[in-house]
Parts: C-alpha cells; sequence; structure tokens
C-alpha cells in the first residue's frame, strides 16, 4: 500500500454537483481519455519511466451523464446516512447500536415500511412514542422523512469521508 491510495478523485456533474468519489487511478485515466475538465489537482505527482502526472482532486464531466435511475434500498445504513446518524424526535446522536428504525405511524395501525414512514430514533424515543401517532405522543419529528435520491445519499457519505481541503469550494452545493 503507498500513501499514494488514500487520494481520491471527486467527481462533479457538469453542473458542478458532487456526484462520488473516486480512486485517483479512475480520475487519472479520466483526465487522459479527456472527458472531464480537472478543476483542481493535488500538489502530489505519480511517476512513470517517461512521464508524471498530476492527481487530480476535483473532475467535472463535459457531457450530462444520465445516471441510472437508482432507487435506494431502505437499509439500516441508508436510513442512518439520510437521517446523519440522529434521532428524528430528540435531535440526539446515540450510538450506533442505540439507533433504531421507528415506523411513523405504527405498523399496528397499517403504516407501510417505505422511506416516506420510517424514521431513524433513539430507543428513549423510540419506547416512549410506542404504538403512537407523533402528534399522540406530542414527540413532533424534527424532519419530515423522505425518499432520498441516489445523488442525496453519496453526497452524504462524501461528507463524513472528512473531504481534502482542494474539494472544499465544490461541497458547498446542498
Ligand atoms: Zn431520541
Amino acid at each position: 500500500m503507498s500513501k499514494l491510495d488514500a487520494y481520491r478523485t471527486l467527481m462533479l456533474d457538469s453542473g458542478c454537483r458532487p456526484m462520488c468519489a473516486i480512486p485517483w487511478t479512475r480520475g487519472l485515466v479520466l483526465d487522459l481519455s479527456d472527458r472531464v475538465d480537472v478543476m483542481e489537482y493535488y500538489d502530489q505527482v505519480v511517476r512513470t519511466a517517461h512521464d508524471e502526472w498530476p492527481l487530480p482532486a476535483v473532475i467535472r464531466v463535459r457531457q450530462y451523464l444520465r445516471m441510472r435511475n437508482r432507487t435506494v434500498a431502505l437499509t439500516r445504513r441508508n436510513l442512518i446516512l439520510r437521517d446523519s446518524g440522529t434521532c428524528q424526535y430528540c435531535g440526539g446522536c446515540p450510538s450506533g447500536r442505540e439507533l433504531t428504525m421507528d415506523h411513523v405511524i405504527p405498523r399496528s395501525k397499517g403504516g407501510p415500511t417505505t422511506w416516506e414512514n420510517v424514521v431513524l430514533a433513539c430507543g428513549p424515543c423510540n419506547r416512549r412514542k410506542g404504538a403512537r401517532l407523533p402528534a399522540q405522543a406530542r414527540m413532533p419529528l424534527t424532519t419530515q422523512p423522505r425518499k432520498p435520491t441516489f445523488l442525496a445519499t453519496s453526497h452524504r457519505a462524501l461528507v463524513v469521508t472528512v473531504p481534502p481541503e482542494e474539494w472544499h469550494p465544490y461541497l458547498k452545493v446542498a
């Protein structure tokens, strides 16, 4: 493992919105293939026998890339990403194993297991709410649960990976 392995390239769509982080090797291949514009380079080069190339830090695809209409699976991990690891009732950030999936409309009242009806809740809030609606329990939600898009979840994922300084100007997009 060389220390170069730690470098990743932030990929922006043609509208400069962050799409994903890719290994710098893929970033460099895209750079050399002339399909992207490089917005920032790292202060770091990779040398071969005859050449040296700077590592791309941020690249922007030239053309609109058709994002496959990916649906985001309702999994515990994705729910934690969507709700930023916070209880949607008290706003607390308990440790991973104290986070539970709460049905806003309880299952016993016919509430479905869908993105719009599940939120992250800490154990105490989940127990306190029980089989009641938020209004009945006087426990308003901090945010209305929505179905996340692929971009939203990958953007969140970028944020939790501690982005390098070169990415900062490009991550301000909501
Ligand atoms: Zn809570």
